[in-house]
């Protein structure tokens, strides 16, 4: 009899995990949306008006039956019973001798008054009431300065919307001054508005208070990042921090069961990108058919705001030099350990992977 892997989770890193492992294990994916796989990144580009619905979804409908993949959606995972190797859900039980938590996560609720009258971003169905909204006011505000906040607020200007973010921080990405500002000036290019270092006091149904005074707006859109998903595992007697803890295998406190993408932390740090989480599923796939387990969870990612592409690789404060225009290296003890590149993906790339294999001078 095969192994039987039921992973819980059908994003990015679900997905990625049960193709790698389709045809050597019976895997079974559990997932409580009732939607097919769709591409996240893509949201903000289809609030935009850039892309139709029907192209957020890659796969065809039949792809999970031809890779011989058993997917449940609309089923809500709800318990992990350690003891008799069952996976308890709102439509029974599913046995397992492996378990993956790809339990992704969701947008972190604003703390501030008034936060009914605040939207976020992380699912089609949020997606779909911002875009309605959108077209209805014409005019957005964005709260947060990571790359959600950046690729809508990019995107919908690019689409001809009017466009302010507001930024508790001086600076954009947790990047540092020079090239905070060199994403800020190219992005007042294609007409976003920036309130940076501007607190949110109050929102309202008709605009935002913040400590440098009023900003009008009906269509208001947090984007304060994301907090993991981990209540199953913890309900399940499972050891979580922000996210569910893991070790350099993807291992969790309990037997058998793993988890990777943006509901693991791994040393204190989460994927947080599909990329990550696609990484992880990887590498799992990989030590789950016995190869060898080397993952490094080396951060890094690829985003678009509008029309300018930027990379952060690795870890990207403290002691920054420009090699040219377009890509600045970081150094701890003099040693690389991440870079920013604006434009260029194909250099992205390829300095990528010399700083993560230590051959980028140093
Ligand atoms: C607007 C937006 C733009 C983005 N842009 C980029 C980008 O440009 N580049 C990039 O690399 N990343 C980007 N990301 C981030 C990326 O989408 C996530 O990091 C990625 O989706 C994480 O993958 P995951 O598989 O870990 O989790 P998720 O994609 O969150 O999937 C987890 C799934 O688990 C399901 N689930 C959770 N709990 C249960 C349960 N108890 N029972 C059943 N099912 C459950 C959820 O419904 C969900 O479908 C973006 C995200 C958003 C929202």
């Amino acid at each position: 009899m095969l192994m039987r892997v039921v992973i819980v989770g059908n994003g990015p890193g679900g997905v990625e995990l049960a193709k790698g492992l389709a045809g050597e294990f019976e895997v079974s994916i559990i997932e409580g949306e009732k939607l097919p796989y769709y591409n996240k990144p893509m949201l903000s580009h289809y609030i935009a008006g850039f892309l139709p619905e029907e192209k957020l979804f890659p796969l065809p409908v039949d792809w999970y039956g031809r890779k011989g993949i058993d997917l449940h959606l609309g089923t809500s995972a709800l318990l992990i019973d350690r003891a008799k190797r069952l996976l308890v859900t709102s439509k029974g039980e599913f046995p397992y001798d492996v378990l993956v938590l790809a339990t992704g996560a969701r947008a972190r609720e604003p703390v501030i008054p008034g936060k009914e009258h605040l939207l976020t971003l992380r699912t089609l169905h949020d997606a779909k009431k911002i875009r309605e909204k959108l077209e209805k006011e014409g005019e957005m505000v964005i709260l947060g300065g990571g790359f959600i906040a950046l690729e809508l607020a990019g995107n919908a200007a690019k689409a001809g919307y009017q466009v302010r973010l507001v930024h508790r921080r001086k600076n954009l990405l947790g990047l540092d001054d020079e090239l905070s500002e060199r994403i800020r000036e190219r992005m007042e290019g294609i007409g976003v508005e920036f309130h940076l270092d501007a607190k949110v006091l109050r929102a309202t149904g008709e605009g935002l208070k913040t400590d440098r005074g009023y900003m009008p707006g009906r269509l208001k859109v947090c984007a304060y990042g994301i907090t993991p998903n981990i209540e199953l595992a913890i309900k399940s007697g499972i050891q979580a921090g922000r996210g569910v803890l893991i070790d350099g295998q993807f291992r969790t406190s309990a037997e058998n069961v793993y988890a990777i993408g943006d509901c693991a932390e791994h040393h204190g740090t989460i994927a947080g990108t599909a990329r990550g989480a696609v990484e992880e599923a990887r590498s799992l796939a990989n030590i789950l058919k016995g190869g060898k387990a080397s993952y490094d969870f080396f951060r890094s990612a690829v985003f678009k705001f509008a029309d300018l592409s930027l990379a952060i690789i690795g870890r990207t404060r403290g002691e920054g030099r420009w090699l040219d225009e377009e890509v600045k290296v970081f150094y701890e003890g003099g040693k690389p350990v991440g870079a920013v590149v604006l434009g260029n993906m194909r250099r992205a790339i390829e300095l990528e992977k010399s700083i993560r294999e230590g051959l980028f001078p140093s």
